[in-house]
């Protein structure tokens, strides 16, 4: 079977992210990438994610020819196709509608860091604008604003989180919606938010880098 490891990867975490909340239905997906190979992992569209067993997870090369899985590639798999081979430091994408994050989508904020655990994604979270989930504009965005970062929001539908492997993106995924829910909470109980300084931010990226950004 080809890339095993990171089909299993996808099933479980597929599984997790919506017993975890983070996602509802059939809502969002988890890719992963060979980079030697150039091959790309994605979840199948539209396929409860209780289903999903490793063998349903599509493989694709860079064109999209599907060389194993069941069903369709996730409608949004041009993000990975568009990420992957630029950015050398993601190796996995898991995309999630959670709550804050989406509610500070539509707000079309910027995830400030009102939590030190903001690091995890390289800085301030930024949010693109709506686009068609299919569409390569919506790819472009997301790779454009999710410069020397590994998380952005997508305006008006949910949240991407990167790392090296699948379990990394998703740790990033998690975290980060939870800094969404600390900042929509801190502002909902009437206080100012106070966010980390960019140094303070600085310091704690680069703890945070070498805490959770190993391969596994
Ligand atoms: P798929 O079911 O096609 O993977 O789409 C999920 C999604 O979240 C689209 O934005
Ligand atoms: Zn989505």
């Amino acid at each position: 079977m080809l890339m095993q490891q990171q089909r299993e990867e996808i099933a479980y975490y597929g599984r997790k992210m919506l017993h975890d909340g983070l996602t509802r239905n059939t809502g969002g997906y988890l890719s992963a990438y060979d980079r030697e190979a150039k091959l790309i992992a994605v979840s199948p569209s539209g396929m409860p994610y209780d289903d999903i067993r490793p063998e349903d997870v599509v493989v694709v090369d860079l064109a999209g020819n599907v060389l194993e899985g069941t069903g369709r590639p996730s409608t949004e798999w041009l993000v990975p196709r568009t990420v992957f081979p630029v950015r050398e430091d993601i190796d996995a994408i898991v995309h999630t509608h959670s709550t804050f994050a989406t509610v500070m989508s539509a707000l079309r904020w910027e995830v400030p860091a009102a939590n030190f655990t903001l690091a995890l994604a390289g800085g301030n979270v930024r949010c693109t604008e709506f686009y068609n989930y299919t569409s390569q504009a919506l790819a472009d965005a997301i790779l454009e604003k999710m410069e020397g970062r590994t998380a952005v929001l997508m305006g008006n539908h949910g949240l991407v989180g990167a790392g090296k492997s699948v379990k990394q993106a998703y740790t990033v995924a998690e975290e980060i919606e939870f800094c969404c829910e600390v900042y929509l909470r801190a502002k909902s109980a009437g206080g100012t938010v106070v966010p980390l300084s960019g140094a303070q931010l600085a310091e704690m990226v680069q703890a945070l880098g070498g805490y959770y950004h190993k391969k596994k």
